[in-house]
C-alpha cells in the first residue's frame, strides 16, 4: 500500500509539470503551461532586490501579510471594483492564490461537507476539496457557439443540503470565459438563497479583452459578506515565480482563512511582497496596456490555429486559447497533444484531466509568449501533418 493519504490518490500528477517535462525534453516550443517568457516590470524586480540587499525582506514578515501589501491589495480592490476591505482584518496575503485557495477550502469547508466546482476547473480546486476530506460536485460549463457559459439551473440541481461552497473562477481557466454581469447575477441569487459561500479565484482579472469585463461578484448585492476573492502577482505582473497572492472578503471568513493559513507557509516571502504593493499601485495605463499587447498575440495564436483547421473559442480572459481538434480526427485532446509534441515539436495542454470526461477533445494552448516564439509554434505546426489517420480515426 502507498503511503500518500487515500484522499489524496486521484491527484497525484500534475499535467502542467508532466506538459512542461515533455516539451523540455523534446526541445519543443511550450504552449502549454501558462508563464510569460519575458520578466515582468523592471521597477519591481528592483524593489525586490533592494529588499534583499537591504535586508528588509530577509526575515519573517507579518503573519497575515506586509501592511503596505494589505492596504495596496484593499486599495486596489477600491479603485478596480469600488469594493471596500479593510486591510487589518478584511485581507491576508499568501504564497500565490493556490495557498489562499486551499486556505480557504481547509477553513471554510468541513470534512463531508459538498464544494460546488465548475467544469472543466483549475485542477487545484478538486485536491484542495479532498485535502479538506470534502466532496467536489462539477458541474459543466455549457457550450453555445465559441462561449463556454456558466449553467446556472444546473448549478441549482447540485446544490444539497450538505452544500457549503461554490468554488467560482472568472476569467476562467481553462475556457478563457469571462462571466457577464447576467450569469453572475442568476448565480449570485442561487448562492444567496441556499446561503452557500463563493471562493472566487479572479488571478486573471487584468487579462481581460473588450467587450468583455471582469465583474468581481463580491460587487454584485448580498455577495460581499459570503464571499472571498482571490488575486495573484503572478498573473497580473508576469512573474509566476513569485507566489504572491491576496483574499479579500468580510472579516469572519478572512479571520478562518487567516488562521489556517498560518499554518500552511506561516509567513510569505518578503522580498516579494513590498515588490507587488508597488505593482498594486501602478497607473491604469499599465494594465490596459498589458492587456493590449496580450490581446495582440491572442490574435496571432488564434488565427493561426484556426487557419491549421481547429475549432477556435473565444478568449475573452486569461492568456489562454481553447480549441476541439475533431475536425481534425482527434477526438481524445490527450492523443493529439502528444502527436503534436512528436510530430510538430509543439506543447499544449488536453483538457481532459480537468473535467470528468465531457471534454477529452479540447486542448488548450497559451499566447503569454514572445512573437517569434508563437510564430515559430504555428510554422511548425503548418509543416506538421496534424489530421489523424490512426485506426481510432472518427468516421
Ligand atoms: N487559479 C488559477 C485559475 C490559475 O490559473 C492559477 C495559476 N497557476 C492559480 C490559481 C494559482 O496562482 P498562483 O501562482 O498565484 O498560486
Ligand atoms: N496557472 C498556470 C496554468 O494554468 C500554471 C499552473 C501550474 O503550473 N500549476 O497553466
Amino acid at each position: 500500500m502507498q503511503p500518500l493519504v487515500a484522499r489524496m490518490w486521484p491527484y497525484q500528477a500534475s499535467v502542467f509539470s508532466e506538459m512542461s517535462t515533455l516539451a523540455a525534453a523534446l526541445g519543443a516550443v511550450n504552449l502549454g503551461q501558462g508563464f510569460p517568457d519575458t520578466d515582468g516590470p523592471e521597477p519591481l524586480k528592483r524593489i525586490a532586490m533592494r529588499a534583499i540587499e537591504d535586508g528588509s525582506g530577509n526575515q519573517y514578515p507579518p503573519r497575515h501579510g506586509l501592511p503596505e501589501l494589505l492596504d495596496a491589495a484593499c486599495a486596489h480592490q477600491r479603485a478596480w471594483y469600488g469594493l471596500d476591505y479593510e486591510p487589518s482584518t478584511e485581507a491576508v496575503i499568501g504564497t500565490g492564490a493556490s495557498e489562499l485557495l486551499a486556505a480557504a477550502v481547509l477553513a471554510l469547508v468541513e470534512p463531508g461537507d459538498e464544494v460546488i466546482v465548475l467544469e472543466p476547473w483549475f485542477d487545484i480546486y478538486p485536491a484542495a476539496v479532498a485535502l479538506a476530506g470534502a466532496r467536489a460536485v462539477p458541474v459543466p460549463l455549457t457550450r453555445s457557439g465559441d462561449r463556454f457559459g456558466l449553467d446556472v439551473p444546473a448549478i441549482r440541481s447540485a446544490i444539497t443540503p450538505r452544500t457549503r461552497a461554490l468554488l467560482l473562477n472568472t476569467p476562467h481557466n481553462p475556457t478563457a470565459t469571462v462571466f457577464t454581469e447576467a450569469e453572475l447575477t442568476e448565480l449570485a441569487t442561487e448562492v444567496i438563497d441556499q446561503d452557500i459561500l463563493v471562493i472566487s479565484d479572479e488571478v486573471y482579472e487584468h487579462l481581460v479583452y473588450p467587450p468583455a469585463v471582469h465583474l468581481p461578484i463580491a460587487r454584485l448585492p448580498g455577495m460581499r459578506e459570503r464571499t472571498v476573492t482571490i488575486g495573484s502577482g503572478g498573473k497580473s505582473f508576469s512573474f509566476t515565480g513569485w507566489k504572491v497572492g491576496w483574499a479579500a472578503g468580510p472579516a469572519d471568513l478572512i479571520a478562518a482563512v487567516r488562521v489556517v493559513r498560518q499554518h500552511l507557509s506561516y509567513v510569505s516571502s518578503g522580498p516579494f511582497q513590498p515588490a507587488i504593493a508597488a505593482g498594486l499601485r501602478f497607473p491604469r495605463s499599465y494594465f490596459t496596456e498589458f492587456a493590449t499587447d496580450l490581446h495582440r498575440r491572442r490574435e496571432l495564436l488564434a488565427g493561426g490555429l484556426r487557419d491549421l483547421g481547429m475549432h477556435v473559442y473565444d478568449t475573452e480572459g486569461t492568456y489562454f486559447v481553447l480549441t476541439d481538434s475533431q475536425a481534425l480526427g482527434w477526438d481524445s485532446g490527450a492523443e493529439f497533444v502528444n502527436h503534436l509534441a512528436h510530430e510538430a515539436g509543439v506543447v499544449a495542454i488536453p483538457v481532459a484531466p480537468f473535467s470528468t470526461g465531457r471534454f477529452d477533445s479540447l486542448v488548450r494552448w497559451t499566447f503569454c509568449k514572445r512573437d517569434h516564439v508563437l510564430a515559430t509554434a504555428l510554422d511548425q505546426l503548418r509543416r506538421a501533418d496534424l489530421a489523424n489517420h490512426g485506426v481510432n480515426r472518427r468516421q
